[in-house]
């Protein structure tokens, strides 16, 4: 399998997750059809960068320990990578809704300012370029994780061999130090199968314990644990009592269809519900 070919597989497995849950998740329906746009451009910008990129290589010294983690360096990444792909992020802000087209006009409006989101984002001070632009923090997150997410999931796929994913189970990405966004069991038919956890940032997964709260590492009796909703069975809501965070995980134990970050942006409703019980999450979902 050629990096391209893996490049756009991933890419397309969230397109068409997203348009099958938006037929039948009406209350989903427009922030999945934006998804759509989205991944479609991050697809775009994911194979120009595959292309550019230098090819995966087998670390010689094998994994890096854990205290090397993360294996990655973001201030080592050349922001110059993304420059050309800043109209085409416009177009694609153009057709969400009302918040993200003035958005794309307050990023196309001074030069440079798409440049500095990716900088700010990567490794500089993201709530400064929040406040400079008058734009709301979560928005410009949200801005710096749509460019930046292709090149970091290219960047953490050439670094994942540094990983050994036998010796990390913490909450920060061991690529990126990134936040988990969700997570998912995998095993399908198995009746506990693994967790793991997806980067907000990168897109890595790796390994975590079931029962253990990535946020406060709460892992007494009942400490963490599901609240489950009728109708949503493959999407659960993983709740913790001592910190009062919460962590959405897709089931792929039952449905061998789910993409966890699709599945994530699919099932606002249980956000909703978290939010009123005054939960909080650890990272955004990518749209909302
Ligand atoms: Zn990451
Ligand atoms: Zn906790």
């Amino acid at each position: 399998v050629t990096t391209q070919a893996a490049v756009a597989g991933r890419w397309t497995t969230r397109i068409r997750r997203a348009e099958a849950l938006a037929v039948v998740r009406p209350e989903a329906e427009a922030l999945l059809r934006f998804f759509v746009v989205l991944a479609e451009w991050q697809h775009q910008v994911a194979e120009a960068l595959d292309a550019v990129l230098p090819r995966p290589t087998e670390p010689a010294g094998g994994p890096l320990p854990p205290d090397h983690y993360p294996v990655l360096r973001l201030t080592d990444v050349d922001p110059a990578l993304l420059s050309g792909h800043a109209d085409g992020f416009r177009s694609v802000l153009r057709q969400g809704p009302p918040a993200t087209a003035d958005l794309g006009r307050i990023l196309h409006d001074g030069p440079a300012r798409y440049d500095r989101l990716v900088q700010e984002y990567l490794f500089g001070d993201l709530t400064r370029f929040a406040e400079d632009l008058g734009l709301p923090l979560p928005l410009a997150t949200f801005a710096g994780q749509v460019v930046c997410q292709p090149l970091l999931e290219l960047l953490s796929g050439r670094a994942a061999a540094l990983v050994d994913p036998g010796s990390w189970y913490e909450a920060p990405c061991p690529c990126c130090g990134g936040p988990p966004v969700c997570s998912y069991l995998r095993g399908l038919g198995e009746p506990t199968g693994q967790r793991l956890l997806v980067c907000a940032r990168c897109l890595f997964e790796w390994p975590f314990p079931r029962l253990r709260c990535p946020n406060c590492a709460e892992e007494q009796d009942g400490g963490f644990s599901p609240v489950l909703a009728d109708q949503y069975r493959a999407v659960r809501v993983d709740v913790c009592t001592r910190c009062r965070s919460y962590l959405k995980t897709a089931d792929a134990r039952q449905d061998g269809r789910v993409v966890a970050i699709v599945d994530d942006i699919a099932s606002i409703a249980l956000d909703l519900w978290a939010e009123s019980q005054g939960l909080h999450r650890l990272a955004p979902a990518l749209v909302r």
